[in-house]
């Protein structure tokens, strides 16, 4: 594919341009240069866009796009796209992660239009690159269910991957989530990488069980990743009382005790009788 944005007026087709999650110096040349001289912005928030625009200098028409938009929206974006640049952004990072676009570059490919990527900032990479955790592998899991019955479902369909996980979050709900991750994946170290590239960035890493009592409480600012290391390989993981306690609280949520205590000292390599016996202290006091 030749790349069309290297010549002064670039061709007609779908331009997917990532944009920063925070430093507005994150916006590289080449996405300036394509909003610079698009026909037609498609916008998840023509107002937040329009913040972008203004610190380019620049003016553009602007139209709002979600994957949600009917289908004749989108078949009039992808019709003047044979003949006019029009470029896709989300608020914030790279469109289509967790972000709007996917029905919009699959229409546009069935149509036959050209379609060039401009990739640049995104959390969930950059997440991983702060966290110290294993990058070699691993699994983009978007945003974990609110309700506690899907999430533990979804953290369960994960535990057997050898590979990091990386979820985004907001702040209200990420002591759930940590202490869910701490009961379905056991005491894996973990990072929670906040506000990237923005003034307040931090990135706290520390067993799950740890960072879950951290934010038990306290809810943090911002926007965050959550990036989890993967599973020690074919040894039973190392837990302490509290983990076991949590791990045991998660399964009981999902399991009959017994049931639950064999799926917990299996992972743990702890007795099964203890466990069951714990179960039942811990059911007890609900
Ligand atoms: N498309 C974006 C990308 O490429 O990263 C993600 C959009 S998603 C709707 C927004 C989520 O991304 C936030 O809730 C947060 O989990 C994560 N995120 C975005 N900006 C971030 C930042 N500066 N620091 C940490 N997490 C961020």
């Amino acid at each position: 594919m030749p790349d069309s944005t290297i010549s002064n007026s670039p061709l007609p087709g779908l331009y997917i341009v990532a944009t920063p999650i925070g430093n507005l110096g994150d916006i590289s040349a080449r996405a300036a240069s394509v909003l610079a001289r698009a026909d037609l912005i498609a916008a998840e928030d023509t107002r937040v866009t329009a913040k972008l625009l203004s610190h380019l200098g620049l003016r553009v028409p602007m139209t709002p796009y979600h994957d949600h938009s009917d289908e004749r929206t989108r078949a009039a974006l992808v019709a003047q796209m044979a003949d006019k640049v029009v470029v896709l952004v989300s608020d914030a990072g790279t469109p289509l992660i967790s972000d709007p676009g996917y029905k919009l570059v699959r229409d546009a490919r069935a149509a036959g239009r050209l379609v060039i990527t401009l990739p640049g900032p995104c959390a969930a990479i950059a997440a991983i690159t702060l966290s110290g955790l294993p990058s070699d592998r691993f699994l983009f899991a978007g945003f974990l269910p609110s309700k506690a019955k899907a999430r533990a479902d979804t953290i369960a369909e994960f535990a057997g991957l050898r590979a990091s996980l990386v979820f985004y979050e907001s702040g209200p709900r990420l002591g759930a989530s940590l202490a869910a991750l701490a009961g379905g994946l056991g005491n894996r170290d973990a990072a929670v990488a906040r506000e990237i590239t923005k003034l307040y960035e931090e990135c706290v890493t520390g067993p799950l069980a740890e960072l879950a009592a951290r934010y038990a409480e306290a809810t943090p600012k911002g926007e965050i990743v959550i990036v989890v290391a993967p599973p020690a390989d074919g040894v039973a993981e190392e837990a302490d009382d509290a983990t076991i306690d949590t791990a045991l609280r998660a399964a009981l949520a999902e399991q009959p005790v017994a049931k639950a205590a064999k799926e917990v000292a299996k992972r743990f390599g702890r007795d099964r009788h203890d466990l069951y016996a714990r179960a039942l202290t811990l059911k007890g006091g609900e």
